[in-house]
């Protein structure tokens, strides 16, 4: 009952070529009703079922509710049926965001770059365990140029690059997770990331956007994505970004995404 709700909501979508708060990864109409398609589509309903998405405009925080949380588990489903078409990933090079005189954001004694580094060592942690090479672009607070990250992810072929930030704004009211890339292959890697960051973390607003801007992502090669995991400048997200069990949580769905890449995509 609920997924036929859910096929026909994602179908009515589809057919009134609806622009959605993703308008950077869903312009278009789809002939071929592929999964890919489908994977976005659905996600698309799911965050416009949570309301205001926009990074860009004041949030109002509402409760994540049932429907939601049911539509977002009918993706994760999607996304893990049909036939296996193996992505060849054979290292995956992980970007801890700043670092020593580039401190990001900061909150009191909070900085992004301790955070994002905290969650990165849980990846490289939980992607080694699975077998998987890693390679981190830093190890501690160090200073690295945009540049000289694209260049270790350019050393490697048939790698994946994820940069790791928290996110803050002027305002206090901003939150969610937000996952950025700049090409096609780093828009599959977002969507399926970003899947799994709504799972785990149940943000209030969150989407994933195409950024021709960060020169990170541009001037890396291989598929690159931008996580950001949170908010610092909001004083109630920033008391849960501070804390192991939100960097686990961030660092399982980073984990799990890449997983579901790799193996469905
Ligand atoms: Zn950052």
């Amino acid at each position: 009952m609920a997924s036929h709700h859910t096929m026909k909501m994602t179908m009515k979508l589809n057919r009134a070529k609806a622009r959605t708060s993703l308008t950077n990864t869903y312009p278009h109409t789809y002939p071929h009703f592929s999964k890919h398609h489908l994977i976005l589509v659905v996600l698309s309903a799911q965050l416009e079922s949570s309301g205001d998405i926009s990074p860009n405009k004041l949030v109002v925080n509402r409760p994540v509710s049932w429907c939601r949380n049911l539509v977002l588990a009918i993706a994760l489903m999607v996304t893990c049926v049909g036939q296996a078409d193996a992505r060849k990933v054979s290292r995956v090079i992980i970007d801890p965001g700043h670092g020593g005189k580039d401190k990001g954001a900061n909150r009191g004694t909070v900085y992004e770059k301790d955070l994002a580094l905290k969650v990165a060592f849980l990846v490289e942690k939980m992607l080694k365990a699975k077998g998987m090479p890693v390679t981190m672009t830093r190890r501690s607070d160090q200073y690295i140029s945009l540049r000289g990250r694209a260049d270790i992810a350019n050393r490697y072929s048939n790698a994946i690059f994820i940069s790791i930030h928290f996110n803050a704004h002027t305002g206090t009211r901003l939150n969610g997770v937000e996952t950025y890339y700049h090409s096609e292959l780093g828009q599959k890697l977002a969507a399926h990331v970003h899947l799994r960051m709504l799972s785990q973390l149940q943000p209030r607003n969150g989407n994933t956007r195409q950024r021709k801007d960060l020169g990170v992502l541009k001037a890396t090669r291989c598929p690159a994505i931008l996580v950001e995991c949170g908010y610092i400048s909001n004083p109630d997200e920033r008391k849960k970004c501070i804390t192991s069990d939100y960097h686990q949580k961030c660092a399982q769905a980073i984990v799990d995404g890449i997983w579901a890449y790799k193996t469905y995509n």
